[in-house]
């Protein structure tokens, strides 16, 4: 089969095995370069381990901890053909390196909001990886089903009270137009707040903490954005913010479980990416694109897994100082947020049209960002070559 990129709407409905491979082996050799983070995390579960900030998350504490690490995702599994998800050419990509590296590195695939998943890692833990250090809590998903009630939940990206207009591009389009927003009822919020908020993050520790699997010391960390009021009106004062505003409840009662094994549970804020999960929010791509555009141009930009090594050396590693807000959030955000960086999009905000958009934002590093997480674009690549998208696996 010869793979190429199929764009719909704000997904990519194809994957490139061998591009997919050179994205994860690619982030390694940045890790690599930048070379050892002197710290005690040593055993790793990474959870939503197959793409974005969870994928760079898992592949800093192998390549830069020299940490086990056990990834859970929920893929689709390819066919002749048909290729499977970007995540599942990721979780092999990895687990190769990580293998030819000398590093534990397992993978399992199914539905991290599920009981039996929980059972699953419990299992693995002690068969093979042993007590755990870090949890890495950084799933993205539009719908959970409650592991107790059954329950189908699906998320809204819906702002609160009244309907807002807003300025968003269609990327595929390179168009940028309003957006019309209607705002969510009481039962999409707390459906957000059921898929993106805290309670599946509480459930992994107590599992774990329960099954006896978490060594003293443990934290676990979860991710979350605010960004700055540019985006609160379909972000952080909208559901998925509400959502968000739910891991920092649960990080509370986390860190209060914990107590006993000296171990805490803080979230994350990180900076706006390109991934899977952040091009579906409207307005997010318009605002990245301007924001990568004056990041770039200062030389303030971060990859992914730039921004997770960052977050590993200097708020993780042993004897640093984290950089705490007055939630104990760790704020990986300082970047973005200055008044230098903000004052520069805002000002471009207003202005940024169809016609500028090159000259204001940075459409086609976005782009080239976007395909990259399913493994196109990258020059090593012959996308000529006929392949087995099941990589002759038994699927
Ligand atoms: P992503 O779409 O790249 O990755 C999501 C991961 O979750 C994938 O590995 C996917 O397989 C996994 N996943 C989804 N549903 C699952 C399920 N039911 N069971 C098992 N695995 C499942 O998303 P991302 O952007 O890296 O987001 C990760 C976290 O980072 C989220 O909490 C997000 O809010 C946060 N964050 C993202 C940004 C950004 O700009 N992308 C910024 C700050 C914080």
């Amino acid at each position: 089969m010869i793979i190429k990129p199929r764009i719909r709407g704000f997904i990519c409905t194809t994957a490139h095995p061998v591009g997919c491979a050179a994205h994860v082996n690619e982030q390694i050799a940045y890790v690599r370069s930048k070379g050892p983070i002197a710290s005690d995390i040593k055993k790793v579960l990474v959870i939503g381990s197959s793409g974005g900030y969870g994928l760079s998350s898992r592949i800093v504490a192998g390549f830069g901890c020299g940490a086990a690490t056990l990834g859970v995702s929920f893929e689709k599994v390819p066919r002749e053909n048909k290729t499977g998800t970007a995540g599942w050419y990721n979780n092999i990509a990895y687990e190769q390196a990580a293998r030819g590296a000398g590093l534990y590195a397992v993978t399992l695939d199914g539905d991290a909001f599920s009981d039996e998943m929980k059972d699953r890692v419990v299992e693995t833990t002690r068969a093979g990886m042993g007590k755990i250090d870090l949890v890495i809590y950084s799933l993205a998903s539009p719908v959970r089903q409650h592991p107790k009630t059954g329950k189908l939940h699906r998320s809204a990206i819906k702002p609160l009270g009244e309907a807002v207009q807003m300025k968003s591009l269609h990327v595929e389009k390179g168009e940028v137009h309003q957006v019309d927003l209607e705002p969510a009822d009481e039962e999409e919020t707390a459906n957000t707040v059921a898929v993106m908020g805290g309670e599946d993050w509480e459930f992994w520790i107590e599992a774990l903490k329960d099954a006896d699997v978490l060594a003293d010391g443990f934290r676990t960390l979860a991710f979350t954005y605010i960004g700055s009021d540019l985006t609160w009106p379909i972000y952080w004062h909208a559901t998925l913010g509400k959502a968000k505003e739910d891991l920092d409840r649960a990080a509370g009662v986390i860190s209060a479980s914990l107590a006993d094994l000296n171990g805490e549970a803080r979230v994350a804020v990180l900076k706006a990416v390109v991934t899977q999960a952040s091009s579906a929010i409207p307005v997010v791509p318009l605002y990245a694109s301007l924001l990568f555009r004056v990041m770039k141009d200062k030389g303030l930009h971060e990859e992914v897994v730039q921004h997770i090594q960052r977050l590993f050396a200097t708020q993780l590693a042993s004897g640093v100082t984290q950089r705490l807000d007055d939630q104990g959030r760790i704020r990986m955000d300082d970047i973005e947020l200055t008044d230098e960086i903000q004052g520069e999009v805002r000002r471009r905000w207003p202005l940024v049209d169809t016609e500028n958009l090159e000259e204001l934002a940075d459409l086609e590093g976005f782009r080239r960002d976007f395909l990259k997480i399913f493994g196109f674009g990258f020059a090593s690549v012959d996308y000529e070559e006929d392949l087995d998208p099941t990589l002759g696996r038994d699927v």
